[in-house]
């Protein structure tokens, strides 16, 4: 993270508190960091790489999505590649401080902008690969103008812009003034990052289960079920007993919930915990090593669900229930949970969810 984005991040932060209060715990820009445990570091312009397992990158420190960097025989392959074509190409730069082989390979683990809006930067001779759902979400939802892209960034952006403009106007004192022109230079670099995001599905599609065979890597594509999209893929290294989750699971932070199946949520992450692992890198946040983290989303996710069901019944409205919902019991785990409430968005799917699937 540059200096002008730790300020941006910490000015946001604290413009966004009053209003959002435990919403930032889904924004899809919120702060990320190493992991805790000691890996050996390479610190590129922009990203942190840590090196997990011989020629595996956890790729951390920007505002928007971790990515993972696996370095095979050949050639690199990807997992997710940024909040902006601006951010892939980043990422490309700092890789090459790793390695010198190409990039031949992306995975997208879902079609959330954050995880996939750096396909375009990529050539014909690379495959961008997701389930068959990250397609054609992507060619027929319109994401640029939809959740999560415009609370997190659409509307998002463009506001701040607007504040820092009238606060610079304001603005007596010159130290003050200086630090606010910053921000705004910032702010308006990452609108422009954002206003060359065009969509790009991927060119090859899976339905449960893909394995590539890279030399002498295995990596294996997983659908395991419904849960934070319609179409998530776990990226499972068997060998080196790592799993990538994308935002299914994101250890001590809590996911965006907007576009989920929640019972199937639950399920799949019990068909995840089966698999033989014993690190997660998870596509925001810190890496962890503990399946109990995951079990404890699955036991918020079923707390939120009976929760939401109950104030629904009691003909709270949806935006209402988000203010309202008390989930503070899982702040150990969470800790980003100071005070009841959720993201509206997650609330609102949570009651589409439960009329679509006739629940009462
Ligand atoms: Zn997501």
């Amino acid at each position: 993270m540059t200096p002008g984005r730790s300020k941006l991040t910490l000015a946001l932060a604290l413009m966004l508190v009053p209003v959002l209060v435990t919403v930032t715990a889904s924004f899809a820009c919120a702060q990320t960091s190493g992991t805790p445990a000691a890996f050996p570091v390479t610190q590129g312009k922009t990203y942190r790489l840590e090196k997990v397992a011989e020629g595996v990158y956890f790729a951390t420190g920007v505002p928007g999505s971790n990515s993972v960097v696996i370095v095979n025989d050949q050639d690199v392959l990807l997992v997710d590649d940024g909040t902006s074509p601006a951010a892939a190409r980043a990422l490309l730069a700092d890789i090459k401080l790793v390695t010198p082989k190409p990039v031949r390979q992306v995975v997208n683990t879902h079609f959330h902008y954050d995880h996939t809006a750096g396909n375009q930067v990529f050539g014909p001779e690379v495959e961008i690969i997701g389930n068959q759902f990250v397609r054609t979400a992507i060619q027929t939802f319109d994401v640029m103008h939809r959740e999560p892209y415009l609370t997190s960034q659409g509307n998002r952006v463009p506001a701040l812009i607007d504040t820092l403009t009238k606060q610079i106007a304001a603005e007596k004192d010159a130290a003050k003034k200086a630090d606010l022109q910053r921000q705004l230079v910032s702010a308006q670099a990452e609108l422009r990052a954002l206003q060359e995001i065009k969509p790009v599905p991927p060119n090859v599609t899976y339905d449960s289960k893909l394995v590539l065979q890279k030399g002498s890597r295995e990596i294996q594509l997983l659908f395991l079920g419904r849960g934070h999209t319609a179409g998530d893929t776990f990226v499972y290294l068997p060998k080196e007993k790592i799993v990538c989750t994308g935002d299914e699971d994101e250890g001590a932070r809590l996911a965006y919930m907007g576009d989920a199946y929640f019972d199937e949520w639950i399920a799949t992450l019990d068909k995840l915990k089966q698999l033989d692992f014993n690190l997660v890198l998870p596509g925001h946040s810190v890496a962890f090593r503990d399946k109990s983290q995951i079990t404890a989303f699955q036991s918020y996710l079923k707390d939120f669900i009976a929760k939401g069901t109950a104030l629904k019944k009691q003909g709270v409205s949806a935006d209402d229930a988000a203010k309202k919902i008390d989930l503070t019991s899982h702040a150990k785990d969470f800790p980003q949970i100071k005070e009841p409430g959720a993201d509206p968005r997650g609330m609102r799917r949570l009651y589409a969810w439960l009329d679509e699937t006739g629940r009462k």
